[in-house]
């Protein structure tokens, strides 16, 4: 299979190579092949993005904001048009499931440039009446956003970032992760396919150091990533050198807790759903699933049976639901957490083993993994794995699960599970997460703002919350009548 584009970058409206950068190989994880080659972006070519987005951005800011989102909500229709087109290639990006990437992918991308593209003449500012003389607000573009993703979402990460980016008049520069370098490239052809001027949405392929270079320099006035909490570090503390926005939306080790009464199939499928999906690849995912005393045996039972059924293999068949790692690196690191939760004395309940597939032997796939009696200060409990390793801890009571769920440094996500709407509601509100669910998990609408607090972000995603970080206030006085001035 072969997915190999016309070149590696896209700039100012067209595909840019220069075989001088570094080999970014992309391999299609369900195999080991090398379905395309590409290369980082030299200093030259990051220049080249750098000065067509700083000179397209200012005509674009000074559109009307509708017609601005007219070229993103055709751009959507193409993306819907192609859907099928577009989730192969996501597929042999990610080793992702056909029969996930059908659904979650292009069309979330495609939805949020939907939803930007229709409510971005809706944004307006204030009127304040001073008593005769008043004042007036109104909302800016920032300039030059870059975007930075991981591996896990490149289609979705960079329609997230790009589409309220450019709705607010801004010019994109965006990096995809060297692991998934293809999709990114699509969703630019598709944008300028739909009117989008020239220079506004770049695709710059690279490693961290070019991330490094594209937030360092002068003419960038934001960087949204999506990645670790150490790469988030980095890259807040390199925004901070020249008092740039920043959005981050980075790791977490979130609690879904399962109270007795609830409904209990859902709950499981909730947690299958908050681990498994994209073979645990989410950054969102509820990977310390608590579960009350009382139906521990029943819920873990029911889980191993239901784990059992899941249907791991080729990701290209649609009866497939469960699909490799992105990389062999990563089917490493999550292995070696499963050495690392068997040495801690956490019980294997389904899973634990890296099956070598007939016709997929070097594909990177780990079985759907679930440890039962896990405890707090397990490593396994506590750092973020990134991989299909669900850990069932007990608990007794509401208030010990609010603190222990509390107990760690990250803050994405949280949900809960119980028949008890009072105690739900009750719950999440002391819960310490930016994105919560309630008898739900894992679904993020572009309706909804969506973002981690603590160490797992600053800012948020979607919704008109997203508005607030790709634009700035900027406040008008206007005086009615002379200036008394004292002197
Ligand atoms: P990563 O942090 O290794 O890399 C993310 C991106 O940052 C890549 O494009 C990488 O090239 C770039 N990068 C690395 N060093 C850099 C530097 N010094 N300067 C600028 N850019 C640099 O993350 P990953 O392994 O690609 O993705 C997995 C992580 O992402 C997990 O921690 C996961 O939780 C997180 N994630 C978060 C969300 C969210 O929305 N909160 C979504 C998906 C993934």
């Amino acid at each position: 299979m072969r997915a190999q584009p016309k070149a590696s970058h896209f700039i100012n409206g067209e595909y840019v190579e220069d075989t001088a950068g570094r080999v970014i190989e992309c391999i299609y994880p369900a195999t080991g092949e090398v379905v395309a080659r590409l290369h980082a972006a030299t200093p030259a070519v990051v220049e080249r993005a750098l000065a067509a987005a700083r000179v397209a951005q200012a005509d674009w800011a000074a559109r009307k904001p509708v017609e601005r989102g007219r070229i993103l909500q055709r751009a959507a229709a193409i993306m819907r048009e192609r859907n099928h087109a577009l989730s192969v290639l996501e597929t042999l990006d990610t080793g992702k499931p056909l029969q996930e990437t059908l659904v979650a992918d292009a069309t979330s991308g495609a939805e949020a440039l939907e939803f930007y593209g229709g409510m971005i003449a809706s944004v307006t500012g204030d009127y304040i009446p001073l008593g005769g003389d008043f004042a007036y607000t109104m909302r800016e573009a920032l300039g030059v956003c870059v975007g930075i993703g991981a591996w896990n979402y490149p289609t979705q990460i960079a329609c997230w970032k790009g589409a309220p980016a450019l709705a607010c008049g801004n010019a994109m520069i965006f990096k995809p992760s060297e692991t998934t370098p293809l999709c990114a490239l699509q969703v630019a052809e598709i944008l300028h396919e739909a009117g989008l001027p020239a220079g506004l949405y770049n695709v710059v392929q690279g490693y961290g150091d070019v991330g490094a270079a594209l937030i360092s320099d002068a003419r960038v006035d934001k960087v949204s990533l999506t990645g670790s909490v150490p790469t988030g570090q980095k890259v807040a503390a390199l925004a901070a050198g020249g008092m740039k926005h920043v959005t981050m939306e980075l790791g977490g080790k979130s609690p879904l807790i399962v109270f007795d009464d609830a409904d209990i199939e859902a709950a499981i499928g909730g947690a299958m759903l908050g681990n498994f999906y994209s073979a645990g690849q989410v950054c969102s995912n509820g990977t310390r699933v608590y579960v009350q005393a009382g139906i521990k045996q029943k819920f873990l039972a029911r889980l191993a049976e239901r784990t059992a059924a899941m249907i791991m293999g080729d990701p290209m068949d649609e009866a497939v639901n469960f699909g490799p790692m992105v990389s062999a690196a990563q089917q490493a690191k999550v292995m070696d957490y499963i050495a690392i939760g068997k040495g801690e004395g956490a019980r294997l309940v389904a899973g634990g083993t890296a099956p070598k597939l007939p016709g997929f032997e070097a594909g990177c796939f780990i079985a759907p993994t679930v440890f039962a009696d896990v405890t707090d200060t397990m490593r396994i409990a506590r750092e973020e794995i990134f991989g299909p390793v669900m850990c069932v801890l007990d608990f007794e009571d509401e208030a010990e699960v609010i603190a222990r769920a509390n107990d760690t440094e990250f803050g994405l996500s949280a949900g809960v599970f119980t028949a008890d709407l009072t105690r739900a509601h009750r719950v999440i509100g002391q819960l310490e997460a930016g994105t919560c669910w309630i008898n739900a998990y894992n679904l993020a609408p572009v309706e909804m703002p969506f973002g981690g607090s603590k160490m797992s972000g600053v800012g948020r995603e979607n919704a008109r919350a997203a508005i607030e970080h790709y634009s700035q206030v900027k406040s008008v006085y206007v005086g009615m009548g002379g200036v008394d001035a004292p002197w």
